[in-house]
């Protein structure tokens, strides 16, 4: 079979490797298959590249484009999976862990597609939290905005998801409008080629926005100036010595870290044998135990189970081991491939026999294991292996040393306190489960292992037919953890998007912040027009286009009908003095939901126009009790207008009821989804 020339994308250039490249070898045969470097990159050319090209190109974008590329690229990744599911035998990869890495990446894509659309703004400035009043009337307020970092994203990935480790970093960082410099792993960056290969063959991507080091990294990271980030996914040993660089160091360049981690997984005590309970977390180990040959940074390394429970968490992990096929990855029936190469085989042993120091092995040895359709010796084949702490208070190498394999240790636990404080001797982790039915021990658990956790996971017998596992990081949800687990943090919706932004605190007059923020600010000019804002368009609409309707008075007859027609009698609407004995009302009130209702009566215009439909109310507040004979008047105004598809788009009006007096009765925002276009 040819070895494979796996090229590195430089500045709109395929590059070949050089004499300096590293044999890569199957994980399956053993054989040479591919090599990957040269130690010629131009480094400086392709951080230039990415600042100049790509990054313009990005920025230039809004939320909303960039979100349409994500979907574009993950629907067209998604026509090539059988190419990469091909490539990625040759790392170990099974056909379900395919499922993990490939179809997992492009569902992360397709996540921060969808939030990108729904919880950013057409616009290319982020808004982060609400306004703050700063000054008593209200003509100097501030604002947390965020803009795109104007340098490039330096990803470096590990071996052990070619396809999800680099797409889970990029789409964020697209999405933020930041270019790309992805490094994968030697060990399996001929499936990360393919995969850059595909999506810029699409043309989806504007020029630099991703480009990609096959190999050595070279001196790329001695250029790095403070609008880059590096973010990093490896060995804590590497991301020590990479974030020590000098130039990350003077430049104080974000360096995000996620690193080795030694999750825990805690079973209940209320999960006796025989509950669901028990069977879940069987279930639960032994999957985080054999997917991907248990090279998962969030694979469960410690399982700590109620003393009593101890031996028949062992008898029923050895009997669900044992049936594990392993073998060749691309045979269907294979459950568990080898490890990614010799050179991790050789680690993973070492650490498995530091561990024995602490710990009896109760399954697996590393010389006696069936493995079918593929020679045990010239693959980096290991089985699962299984070991018992006795002591664990005492123990060092179970709670500090990561085997990066199919390795896991099980410890007892006499009581809560005692299982949280072995969980917490990883001294800092991506992810920790508790499998319980008790919802008092969770909250004991979460209260005493969330600070030393990026992720806490509970499941039983409730969620456990739609929960997504243990070791599942998901795009909607923080991934990484404290201390050892690096203190970076990844993924979790828009706030991944937003490590490669910076917020800025900005401050002004209503006036301005309306005008930077595109979305209207109490107290900044009105806009009027002649015509009724609900017979114009979506586009005709102006940010501070404000209605001022009629007033209406409110009487006693008004209220009563409200109560009889609804079936809300309620106390303070009906019976004065009942009413006046309540702290918050002078006597008998109109219902809020009357105001509400009176007030659309007030604004509505009726006839058939771009308004198609009210979609909701946002942050209502009835802020003055209106009585009989009060009268109540609506401003509406044009917050922010919000593009949702082909025809239509969303708007967000501030709504405010005013008293004769001018006091504010109540406030809210309204949502209508409004047309494009008329008929
Ligand atoms: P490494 O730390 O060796 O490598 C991680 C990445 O860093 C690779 O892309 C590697 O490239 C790169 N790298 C290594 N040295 C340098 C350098 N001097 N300059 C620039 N880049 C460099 O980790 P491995 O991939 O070998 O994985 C080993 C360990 O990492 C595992 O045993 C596990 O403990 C941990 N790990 C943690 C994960 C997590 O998410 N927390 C996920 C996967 C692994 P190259 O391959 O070319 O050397």
């Amino acid at each position: 079979m040819a070895v494979q020339n796996v090229e590195s994308h430089v500045a709109g250039q395929w590059i070949g490797c050089d004499s300096a490249a590293r044999d890569i070898h199957s994980a399956v045969t053993g054989d040479l298959i591919a090599r990957a470097g040269n130690s010629a990159l131009d480094t400086e050319a392709m951080l230039e590249y990415a600042r100049a090209k790509g990054g313009s190109a990005l920025r230039a974008m809004t939320f909303h484009d960039r979100a349409r590329m994500l979907k574009a690229l993950a629907l067209h990744l998604g026509q090539h999976k059988k190419a990469l599911y091909d490539a990625s035998f040759a790392t170990g990869s099974t056909h379900k862990d395919h499922l993990i890495d490939i179809d997992g990446g492009i569902g992360t894509l397709l996540v921060f597609a969808s939030k990108g659309r729904r919880e950013m703004p057409d616009d290319t400035i982020y808004l982060d939290g609400n306004i703050e009043q700063l000054s008593r009337s209200g003509t100097f307020l501030g604002q947390h905005i965020c803009t795109s970092l104007t340098g490039a994203a330096v990803h470096i990935n590990a071996f052990n998801f070619p396809v999800w480790g680099m797409l889970e970093k990029l789409a964020p960082t697209l999405l933020a409008g930041v270019p790309a410099i992805v490094k994968p792993a030697t060990a399996t960056c001929y499936v990360t080629e393919l995969c850059v290969r595909i999506m810029l063959e699409s043309g989806l991507l504007p020029d630099g926005a991703v480009q990609l080091i096959s190999g050595d990294i070279g001196a790329l990271l001695d250029d790095v100036g403070s609008q880059d980030v590096i973010s990093f996914t490896g060995s804590a040993q590497t991301a020590l010595k990479l974030r020590s660089t000098p130039s990350i160091l003077h430049n104080a360049t974000r360096f995000i870290a996620e690193q080795d981690s030694l999750n825990a997984s805690i079973l209940g005590p209320d999960a006796e044998v025989g509950t669901p309970e028990f069977d879940l977390f069987i279930k639960e180990i032994t999957r985080e135990t054999t997917a991907k040959a248990g090279q998962k940074c969030t694979a469960i390394r410690r399982i700590i189970a109620p003393e009593p429970l101890v031996e028949a968490v062992i008898t029923a992990l050895r009997k669900t081991l044992e049936r594990t096929i392993i073998g060749d990855p691309s045979d269907t029936a294979t459950q568990m491939g080898p490890l990614v190469s010799q050179a991790q085989r050789r680690d993973v042993l070492q650490k498995a026999a530091l561990i024995e120091q602490d710990a009896t092995r109760v399954f697996g040895h590393p010389e006696k294991f069936q493995v079918s359709g593929a020679d045990r010796k010239k693959g980096a084949f290991v089985p699962p292996m299984l070991f018992y702490c006795e002591t664990p208070d005492t123990a060092q190498y179970v709670h500090d040393v990561e085997a990066f394999g199919p390795v896991s240790t099980v410890m007892p636990y006499r009581d809560l306190d005692h299982a949280l404080r072995l969980t917490n001797k990883g001294k800092g982790s991506l992810v920790a489960s508790v499998i319980t039915n008790d919802g008092d021990f969770a909250r004991q658990a979460a209260l005493g292992a969330g600070a030393f956790h990026g992720r806490l996971y509970f499941n039983n017998r409730q969620s456990m037919n739609e929960s997504t596992g243990h070791g599942s990081p998901l795009p909607h949800m923080v991934h990484g953890g404290p201390g050892r687990a690096g203190g970076g943090e990844e993924l979790g919706g828009v706030r991944g998007v937003l490590h490669y932004m910076q917020r800025t605190a900005v401050q002004g007059s209503p006036d301005i912040l309306t005008r930077i923020n595109r979305k209207w600010t109490a107290g900044s000019a009105e806009v009027t027009r002649d015509a009724h804002p609900f017979t114009r368009t979506f586009h005709e609409l102006e940010i501070g286009e404000t209605l001022h309707t009629a007033s209406r008075e409110i009487s006693l007859a008004d209220i009563e009908t409200f109560a009889h027609f609804t079936g809300d009698t309620f106390y303070a609407h009906m019976d004065e003095a009942a009413a006046k004995r309540n702290p918050f009302f002078p006597g008998r009130v109109a219902h809020g939901y009357l105001l509400l209702s009176f007030a659309a009566g007030l604004f509505v215009q009726p006839d058939e126009g771009p308004v198609l439909a009210n979609t909701g109310l946002d942050n209502l507040r009835f802020l003055k009790p209106v009585q009989a004979g009060d009268s109540i008047q609506v401003h509406l105004t044009v917050k922010q207008k919000t593009p949702r598809n082909q025809d239509y788009g969303e708007v967000r009006w501030h709504v405010t009821l005013t008293n004769q007096n001018g006091e504010r009765a109540a406030e809210y925002e309204l949502l209508t989804m409004n047309a494009y276009s008329r008929g």
